[in-house]
């Protein structure tokens, strides 16, 4: 009730009614309401309400649940239904823009297609409450450009201040270096106005009078093909399928373009995969269409998303780039969603409610009637086979813009060159990088593991150090001297003896991860400036801003990065790649680890020579005549993904089946394995395999 409380307190005038319990008998027929609340509840609750009242689907109210006041969302309306009577009342209308009936559509399908309660959507939809009341406003001065009575020198001073920009009265004295009574005194004899200003303005349009870059023949013929299905209106779906490089950005540009133009409120969204990615794409959008657009990630302060709500709402907030969960916003007039690196892991939400967004943008678009454009260098696997089947256009660009061409990329079979014992740099990786040094070029190792070991291992006893719940081992992390656990966060300090037989300093560590890397670059390479981008070294948006500014800008020699490196950066100067361990995103048994390495070697090894310099990529694996291997030295994606495709298809994987994870919980291990042995005995029909915690949680 006080969080309730709390929440409406910034209510100012506006439609907001209050029920009068009761009153509705009187004179009025009842309405049966069905609410659905941001609750995971399985279906919205009925509530009666007077038809005078007006309630329709969409609009914010509050209701009671048992005791509490909850506020939920329209979802249906029956208009003047007797048996609603019984019910209980609504107690309050919100005001506030309405969920569209698209975003409630979208509510239900999503719920359905997730098997998720329709509360848990509507949560996600509803991410601002504030947003529903009129934005707080603060009051400033402003010159009228009335002469005052007595034109002192003070009285002169706070007028130039005034006239240079509006503040409120106390900064105005300040300014002008005066007394609050001048500032006073000029207002009471009409000099200065009180103006009342939004804490939320409206955000400036986009300018879609300005134009692009010019584009070359290739990228000009993909921008007509999206543009002209973009104009054409309704739903379609676009894979841009170029390399990295090729102006797959300049191209989907010209669609946000188009879209925009279609309607005076028309919207469009840009998902990213990364927020350290949004900058330099705010930029780039910036230049080409005059504003910054609206961000909405999980990053974003409370006022930022309050004000980016409302204004994406009353359809205002035109260009919007975002995160994931910007997908389920409910946007007035959506026209053209773009997902920027559609193959890209983070579209996948893992906690929570479990979805991927690429997917669900589809059919948002698809129930909305508007068209998406998937973007990727390395397209996933089920889009290429949509973009076989004719599902989606398939618009390619073939080769990178300009002079820029794509890297050579070499494998270094590391049973032929391998490292020093003790080592994981095998001598041509070190040489590539000390070459790119000598000519004062950039170079990145990717190890795509955080921390400094993966094992850490008693000498005495054998004894492995894992993290209590999962039974995985635990990451040695040396910079901050802890064992971490990767999949649930569990740390510990190291321990100075070993937990199991009690030696002291017996611990060894086993393999490598980015630190140890680093460690070994070091060596090598001591005058070189070294740096790690992990999520450890870069845990916040600013964090990886920095660092991305400081690579582009040539302050770092040698990057050590995990797979947050693949993330479409822009490093001009960056021309050697060395990726220290292809292999390991092979290892478990992951339905989609052969297209994951493919996808991020690839996207690493990208990142070089994107401009006139020419790039290197080295690829060192124990497994040189792997298909993925042998497809990645020969760049041909299209040979290794038929073959991808074959095999799934034989053995009737996604996207030819369904994959379905069944999580069993109990309180100890044995009942767990024995409820889910019985579950094995299955229906003939269904195929079922059993995994632990940690290998269901890499399956998925
Ligand atoms: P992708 O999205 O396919 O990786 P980008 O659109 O980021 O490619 O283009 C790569 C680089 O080439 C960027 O710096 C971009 O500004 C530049 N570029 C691409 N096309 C053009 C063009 N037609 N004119 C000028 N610069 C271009």
């Amino acid at each position: 009730m006080d969080a309730l409380k709390r929440q409406r307190a910034p209510a100012p005038a506006g439609p907001l009614f209050a029920v009068e319990e009761g009153s509705e008998f009187e004179h009025d027929t009842l309405d049966k309401v069905s609410v659905l609340f941001p609750l995971p509840l399985p279906e919205p609750f009925d509530y009666r309400a007077a038809t005078s009242l007006g309630i329709e689907p969409g609009m914010h109210v509050i209701a009671p649940i048992g005791s509490r006041l909850v506020r939920g969302v329209v979802w249906e309306v029956q208009r003047n239904n007797p048996a609603a009577a019984n019910l209980k009342a609504i107690e309050e209308v919100l005001p506030g823009p309405l969920v569209p009936e698209i975003s409630r559509t979208f509510v239900d399908w999503a719920a359905k297609y997730l098997v998720r309660p329709p509360g848990d959507l509507i949560r996600m939809v509803v991410r601002s409450p504030d947003a529903l009341f009129p934005p707080p406003t603060y009051t400033v001065l402003a010159p009228t450009g009335e002469t005052p009575p007595k034109l002192t020198e003070a009285r002169t001073r706070v007028l130039e201040e005034a006239a240079k920009e509006q503040v409120n009265a106390a900064e105005l004295s300040r300014r002008a270096e005066t007394s609050s009574a001048v500032v006073k005194g000029l207002v009471d004899c009409g000099a200065l106005v009180k103006v009342e200003i939004s804490e939320d303005p409206p955000y400036p349009t986009p300018d879609l009078s300005r134009t692009g870059k010019d584009l070359s023949d290739i990228q000009q013929a993909a921008a007509e093909e999206v543009s002209a299905s973009v104009r054409a209106g309704g739903f379609h779906v676009a894979l841009l399928d170029g390399v990295t490089g090729s102006g797959k950005t300049e191209v989907y540009l010209e669609a946000v373009a188009e879209a925009l133009k279609l309607e005076p409120d028309a919207q469009v969204l840009v998902l990213l995969p990364e927020i350290a990615l949004t900058q330099a794409a705010m930029g780039r959008f910036n230049a080409r269409f005059g504003v910054t657009p609206v961000e909405w990630h999980s990053a974003i302060q409370q006022k930022a998303r309050r004000r980016a709500w409302r204004e994406i709402t009353a359809g205002r907030a035109r260009l919007i780039v975002g995160a994931r969960s910007a997908l389920f916003l409910p946007y007035k007039n959506l026209k053209l969603i773009v997902i920027d690196e559609e193959h890209d892991s983070s579209y996948k939400q893992e906690e929570g409610v479990i979805y991927q967004a690429r997917d669900l943008a589809v059919a948002r678009a698809k129930l909305g009637e508007c068209m998406v454009i998937l973007a990727s260098a390395t397209p996933s696997l089920e889009t290429l086979v949509n973009a076989q089947l004719g599902r989606y256009a398939h618009v390619k660009l073939a080769s990178r813009h300009g002079a820029a061409e794509l890297p050579n990329i070499e494998l270094v079979d590391l049973k032929d060159a391998p490292p020093e014992k003790g080592k994981w740099l095998s001598p041509r990786l070190v040489r590539g990088a000390a070459e790119a040094l000598l000519r004062g070029e950039q170079s990145l190792f990717y190890m795509n593991r955080r921390g400094y070991a993966p094992l850490t291992l008693c000498r005495a006893c054998g004894h492995r150090m894992k993290s209590p719940e999962t039974e995985s081992w635990l990451v040695e992390h040396k910079y901050s001297g802890r064992l971490v656990c990767h999949l649930t966060g569990f740390s510990m300090p190291k321990p100075k003896a070993c937990p199991e037989c009690l030696a002291p300093d017996s611990f060894t560590s086993i393999g490598p991860g980015v630190e140890r890397i680093e460690e070994e670059v070091r060596e090598h390479f001591p005058e070189a400036r070294i740096e790690i981008f992990s999520s450890d070294t870069t845990p916040n948006g600013d964090a990886v801003r920095d660092l991305v500014a400081r690579m582009e800008n040539n302050e770092i020699d040698i990057l050590i990065g995990t797979q947050i490196v693949a993330k479409g950066h822009n490093f001009p100067n960056l021309t050697f790649v060395g990726v220290v361990d292809a292999d390991l995103g092979l290892k478990g048994g992951d339905l989609r680890a052969g297209e994951r390495t493919f996808q991020l070697v690839s996207q690493v090894a990208g990142r070089a020579g994107r401009h006139e310099k020419k790039g290197r990529a080295l690829i060192q694996t124990y497994a040189p005549h792997e298909p993925v291997m042998q497809a990645l030295a020969a760049q041909d994606r299209d040979a290794f993904f038929a073959a991808e495709i074959a095999e799934r298809e034989a053995a009737g994987m996604p996207p030819y089946g369904r994959l379905a994870a069944v999580i069993v919980s109990a309180p100890n291990e044995q009942l767990a394995n024995e409820a889910s042995k019985s579950m094995g005995r299955r229906p003939r029909s269904l195929r079922v395999s059993t995994f632990g915690a940690r290998r269901l949680r890499r399956f998925r």
